[in-house]
């Protein structure tokens, strides 16, 4: 023998930089408790995700995927198990730390879009940034209206600064939504059935701009149940009675730009009313506020 044997960490020393999963979960575990009943909601999950990805979990209802969106998120925090967050232990946080780093480096999704409704979409997308101390302290007023546009523009709202939600079609605000979560410039987005609300046609226009945004080098998962929408992410992980059952990546990966623009000439008529569909078929969730 005599010779070392290379340790995980040596073997990233060569490279110069050392580039750390963006998540890194390891034995994840949660079990909600009320009273005398214990729920298993994940059984020893582990999930790496490297800077770039754009991952898709699917489930059926109750598997565990909102509970695993609530923990990547930093909304709630695990029974045990470890969660590095860009090389960060999590769980070591005070809620103080957490909500900073939450902050700084995710932005989150949801099925209910959970925009405040007698609020405009402007106002809306610069709640985060009043909310973020550290970025307050550097920047004044009229440069945190500038960032709060510009998300707004990335999202393509920019004509749509004053409107509320109520004058917002479901794909609209669920836009507002997305450019509510870039407005920190986060390095992970977390959508949490971000489409669960939308018809096909909107969902595909969504995914399109999720395409565009992790082009861009924003990591996304984003949690799905409609196989026709994984096929958009470049990696599948299914889970099922809260453990991973199967991880893959997608072969043959969609373009959703082109399938838009596809659908558009097929249904040149479809107009934009009923957009959101609350009852969908999906089932409501009520999703962590
Ligand atoms: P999914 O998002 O895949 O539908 P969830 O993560 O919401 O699944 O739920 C997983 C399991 O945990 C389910 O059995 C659900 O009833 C339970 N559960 C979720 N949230 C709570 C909670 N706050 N208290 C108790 N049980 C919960
Ligand atoms: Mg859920």
């Amino acid at each position: 023998m005599g010779i070392a044997m290379s340790s995980p960490l040596s073997a990233e020393v060569g490279t110069g930089t050392v580039t750390p999963p963006v998540i890194d979960i390891r034995h994840l575990v949660k079990i909600y408790s009320s009273g005398a009943n214990k729920v298993h909601a994940l059984r020893s999950v582990d999930l790496l995700v490297q800077r770039g990805e754009m991952v898709a979990i699917m489930g059926a209802s109750g598997s565990g995927k909102s509970t695993l969106m609530n923990i990547l998120g930093c909304l709630d925090v695990p029974t045990s198990g470890t969660y590095l967050l860009d090389g960060v232990h999590v769980e070591h946080l005070t809620r103080n730390e957490l909500a900073d780093l939450r902050n700084q480096k995710l932005g989150f999704v949801f099925q209910g879009f959970n925009l405040l409704a007698r609020t405009s979409a402007l106002d809306n997308v610069l709640l985060p940034l009043v909310y973020d101390r550290k970025r307050k302290r550097k920047r004044r007023g009229a440069q945190l209206q500038e960032l709060a546009e510009a998300a707004l523009r990335r999202v393509r709202l920019g004509d749509r600064l004053d409107h509320h939600p109520s004058q917002l079609s479901g794909g609209q605000q669920q836009r507002v939504a997305i450019a509510r979560a870039l407005v920190t410039e986060p390095q992970v987005l977390l959508a949490d059935e971000p489409t669960g609300n939308l018809d096909t046609r909107t969902s595909i226009e969504l995914m399109a701009l999720f395409q565009e945004l992790n082009a861009q080098g924003i990591t996304i998962v984003l949690v799905t149940h409609e196989p026709d929408i994984a096929q958009y992410a470049k990696r599948i992980v299914e889970v099922r009675d809260g453990r991973i059952r199967r991880d893959r990546p997608v072969e043959g990966r969609r373009d959703a730009a082109a399938d838009f623009t596809r659908l558009g000439a097929d249904n040149m008529d479809d107009d934009d009313a009923g957009d959101a569909h609350a009852g969908d078929g999906h089932g409501v969730e009520v999703s962590a506020a």
